[in-house]
C-alpha cells in the first residue's frame, strides 16, 4: 500500500505569511526562518505584528481567502488522489490552511493549531509535535504504507529521508544542492513522472 505525503506551502499553495504580508503591506511579516532561525521567536513577533496592525483571525482569513492555490495544484491533487492516498504535511496552522484547503476539495491534513480568544484575537499557538513531518510518515510507514514524500525546502528534508521516496519540487537551488540525494523537479508534469517512477505499483 502506498500513500503520497506532500508539502503544502510552496507545493500546492503559496507561502502563506509571504502573501500575506504582501496583500496587507505588512512588510515585517515576511521573515523566515531564514531571517530569525529561532521558531518560537519568530512566531512571537508574527503575532504580535498581527496585533499590532489589527488583525484578529477573522481579518486574516478574509485575507488568506482571496488567495488561490498554485497554477495547476488542484488538476494535480485530482489525479494524485486517483492513484494513492494522499495526506497533506504541513507546518502552517489549520486556522490559517482552510480557506485554501476548501479550494483543494478539502484533503486529510496534518498540521498545527492556534489559540484564538473570543474576540478572534490569536493568544499562543500549539505545535502539534517535534519534527511532526518525519514522525507522521514514521507513524504510516508502521501502518505498513509505503510512503511518496514531496517537498520545497529545509522544513522537509528529514520527512523525505524517512520516507522510501522523497522528492523535492519546486526547490530552491541550497536546498537541492545540499540534498543531492533527492530528485528535484519542477512543473507538476515532472511531478507526476517522478511519482510514477518511484511508485512500487509502477515498477
Ligand atoms: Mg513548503
Amino acid at each position: 500500500m502506498e500513500l503520497a505525503c506532500l508539502d503544502l506551502e510552496g507545493v500546492l499553495i503559496p507561502e502563506i505569511w509571504i502573501a500575506f504580508a504582501e496583500k496587507t503591506g505588512i512588510e515585517e511579516l515576511k521573515a523566515t526562518t531564514r531571517d530569525i532561525p529561532d521558531y518560537d521567536v519568530l512566531m512571537t513577533q508574527r503575532l504580535k505584528l498581527l496585533d499590532q496592525h489589527g488583525y484578529g483571525l477573522p481579518q486574516i482569513q478574509e485575507v488568506i481567502g482571496e488567495l488561490d492555490p498554485l497554477p495547476g495544484a488542484s488538476d494535480f491533487l485530482d489525479w494524485l488522489r486517483e492513484r494513492f492516498q494522499v495526506v497533506i504535511l504541513s507546518d502552517t496552522f489549520y486556522e490559517f490552511a482552510m480557506p485554501l484547503m476548501a479550494k483543494l476539495g478539502y484533503p486529510a491534513l496534518l498540521c498545527h493549531k492556534l489559540e484564538v480568544n473570543e474576540e478572534g484575537r490569536i493568544t499562543d499557538y500549539l505545535l502539534r509535535q517535534r519534527d511532526p513531518k518525519r514522525q507522521s510518515v514514521r507513524a504510516f510507514q508502521l501502518l505498513n504504507y509505503r510512503v511518496i514524500a514531496v517537498g520545497d525546502s529545509y522544513n522537509d528534508t528529514t520527512m523525505l529521508g524517512q520516507a522510501e521516496a522523497g522528492i523535492l519540487f519546486h526547490a530552491p537551488r541550497n536546498v537541492i544542492e545540499e540534498f543531492p540525494q533527492f530528485p528535484a523537479v519542477h512543473t507538476f508534469d515532472e511531478l507526476k513522472a517522478e511519482f510514477l517512477k518511484a511508485s512500487a505499483i509502477h515498477n
